[in-house]
């Protein structure tokens, strides 16, 4: 239990995987958390900095895997905060893009409890460390766009529209920006099919599967060949998919790479 007499949740990105990636603020809020609630890709490392006192509770939400209900996850962090607990929301990379950390942040507040939100690396950029590019290069790119590959249907709880694939696709052309895509995996098919709908079939692609871990994985290829590359590499969850010319630099390097497979032709 804390003092603080204002109940308080703190949502903290712990990064891409690899722990050493934790920014120091990161550590400072797990160290002091009474509870933590954590997502299943969080390493399990970043627990060392917890209390021995402090309680864990595994709320994983992985894609088509068995998960807790979001419903259930903000009713337990708000009752646990107003019951005096230190709660601690610990997510995969930063909370803030793609983490669910607005609905949650809105939820809690609405019962009058403080959110602090604890920035993270985002695996995104972590995939591109990893691939040793620049997602921004200037000689190839203006800009980036993060982009879901989950919401391929109209998310109607949201009166979000269905992605417009075709329209990122001449967007990400026509502007010359690097597409960044979360949770492409199940999607990959219909987002090869609609890309080439505005993008060039020999645009550069590359998968990076664990992003930043020690069983990193990654395959350069081009866009027409994307789902081949999946099928013949057996690329799983969690990977990103990066689309764009700042990966042509990298396509020359392939033969040097024993995990770097380039598809030039
Ligand atoms: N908030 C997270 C994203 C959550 S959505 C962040 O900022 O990184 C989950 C998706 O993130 C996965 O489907 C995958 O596309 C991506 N992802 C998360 N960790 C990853 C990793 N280590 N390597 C590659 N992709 C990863």
């Amino acid at each position: 239990m804390t003092d603080s007499k204002q109940p308080k949740v703190t949502l903290v990105g712990a990064g891409p995987g690899d722990p050493d990636l934790l920014t120091l603020k990161a550590v400072k809020a797990i160290q002091s958390a009474s509870i933590l609630l954590v997502d299943d890709l969080v390493h399990p490392d970043v627990l060392q900095h917890a209390s021995a006192s402090a309680r864990i509770i595994h709320v994983g939400k992985r894609g088509g895997c068995r998960s807790t209900p979001q419903a259930f996850i903000e009713k337990l962090m708000a009752q646990e905060a107003l019951a005096g607990e230190n709660v601690v929301r610990l997510k995969g990379g930063d909370p803030l893009i793609f983490g669910r950390a607005g609905e949650e942040k809105a939820a809690l507040q609405a019962q009058g409890i403080e959110v602090e939100v604890v920035n993270g690396i985002t695996a995104g950029l972590a995939a591109a460390h990893d691939l040793g590019i620049a997602l921004t290069h200037r000689a190839h790119a203006h800009g980036v766009m993060l982009v879901t590959g989950h919401a391929s249907k109209v998310q109607t709880d949201l009166q979000m529209p269905a992605i417009n694939w075709a329209q990122i696709a001449r967007t990400a052309h026509e502007c010359r920006l690097t597409l960044v895509v979360y949770m492409g995996v199940q999607t990959a098919e219909q987002l090869q099919k609609a890309l080439l709908e505005g993008l060039p079939p020999q645009t550069p692609v590359a998968v990076v599967e664990n992003a930043s871990l020690p069983g990193q994985r990654h395959v350069c290829s081009r866009l027409d060949q994307l789902v081949d590359v999946f099928v013949q590499e057996k690329l799983a969850s969690p990977s990103i998919i990066i689309v764009g010319d700042v990966l042509s630099g990298i396509q020359h390097l392939a033969s040097n790479t024993a995990l770097l497979k380039a598809r030039t032709g």
